[in-house]
C-alpha cells in the first residue's frame, strides 16, 4: 500500500495568478478538462449505512461517482453491499482505524489525537488501508482526517501530522471549512471541505457560485443521507439540486481522487 507521492505545490508559483485569472473565466491555462470551468466533490465519512440506503440511489440515479472515507469497522459490517459500491465506480478512501478526534470534544478521550504520537497515527493509517484492501481490495489513494484535525499531541508537544499523511496519500481532506479549494495553490495534503449536512442548496450555492466564477474546486463533506437536512445529515433534496446546478454551469463533477489526480499531474514540481 502507500503508493509514495509528492505533495508539494499544485503548480507552480509563478504561474498560480495567472492559473486563476484563466480558470475564473475557463479560458486555456485551466486546469480543467475542456469545457469545464471548475470541479466539484461530493464526500462522505464514516461508512454509514444511510449512505448505502438514501446516498447510493440518489447518487447513483444522477450519474455521479463520490468518495467515501470509511471505517473499516462499518465497512465490515456491511461488506457486500460496499463492495457493491466499488463495482459501480464510487472511490473508498482512508478514515483511521479508531477516528482520533480531539480529547476536547470528550467522547474521543481514550483515543484522542493528545494521546497519540506520529507513530501511532501512522499505524492507524496503515492498519485502516490494509483492512480496506482486505475488505475491498482497494488500496486508498485519498484520506479524510476525523474531525477535520490534523495534529497529535497536546500543548508544546503537539505535532502535525499533514506530512505522514501526504507521504501515504494522495489527498488528504479536511472538514467544516469555509472555502473552496484554488488549484494552483492548493495543498493537497490539507484539501478543504465545507460541510453539506444540515444545509439546503440555497444556503449552499454562494459557495457554489464562488468556485464556479473562481474556477475553484469545491469539496463537500457529509455523514448520513436522509430525506431531510439534519444534524449530521446531507439531504437527497440538496445533493440533487447541486448536481443539477453544477451541470448547468459546466461544473466537472468527481471523485475526490480523480480531481486530486488531474490537479497533481498539472502540477510543477
Ligand atoms: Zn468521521
Amino acid at each position: 500500500m502507500g503508493r509514495r507521492r509528492a505533495f508539494g505545490r499544485c503548480a507552480s508559483d509563478r504561474s498560480g495568478l495567472d492559473a486563476l485569472a484563466q480558470a475564473g473565466s475557463a479560458q486555456a491555462g485551466s486546469v480543467w478538462p475542456a469545457g469545464f470551468r471548475a470541479a466539484i466533490s461530493l464526500s462522505f465519512d464514516d461508512a454509514r449505512p444511510s449512505q448505502i440506503r438514501h446516498g447510493a440511489p440518489v447518487l447513483e440515479r444522477l450519474g455521479v461517482a463520490s468518495t467515501f472515507f470509511v471505517l473499516p469497522s462499518a465497512l465490515a459490517a456491511d461488506r457486500r453491499a460496499w463492495a457493491g459500491m466499488v463495482e459501480r465506480g464510487h472511490e473508498i478512501g482512508n478514515h483511521t482505524v479508531h477516528h482520533p478526534c480531539s480529547a476536547g470534544m470528550g467522547w474521543s478521550s481514550s483515543r484522542s489525537l493528545q494521546a497519540l504520537s506520529l507513530g501511532d497515527m501512522r499505524r492507524e493509517l496503515l492498519a485502516a488501508s490494509a483492512q480496506i484492501r482486505r475488505l475491498l481490495g482497494v488500496d486508498p489513494w485519498v484520506f479524510a482526517y476525523p474531525c477535520g484535525q490534523t495534529f497529535v499531541g497536546r500543548g508544546t508537544e503537539t505535532q502535525s501530522y499533514v506530512p505522514v499523511v501526504a507521504e501515504l496519500f494522495g489527498v488528504g481532506r479536511t472538514f467544516n471549512d469555509k472555502w473552496a479549494n484554488s488549484p494552483a495553490r492548493c495543498d493537497l495534503a490539507q484539501v478543504a471541505c465545507i460541510s453539506s449536512d444540515d444545509v439546503s442548496f440555497q444556503a449552499l450555492r454562494p459557495k457554489l457560485e464562488e468556485t464556479a466564477e473562481g474556477g475553484g474546486w469545491l469539496v463537500l463533506g457529509g455523514h448520513e443521507v436522509g430525506e431531510n437536512s439534519d444534524f449530521e445529515t446531507t439531504a437527497v433534496g440538496t445533493l440533487e439540486a447541486v448536481v443539477r446546478w453544477c451541470r448547468e454551469q459546466a461544473i466537472w463533477i468527481d471523485t475526490v481522487g480523480a480531481i486530486g489526480r488531474r490537479i497533481a499531474s498539472t502540477s510543477v514540481e
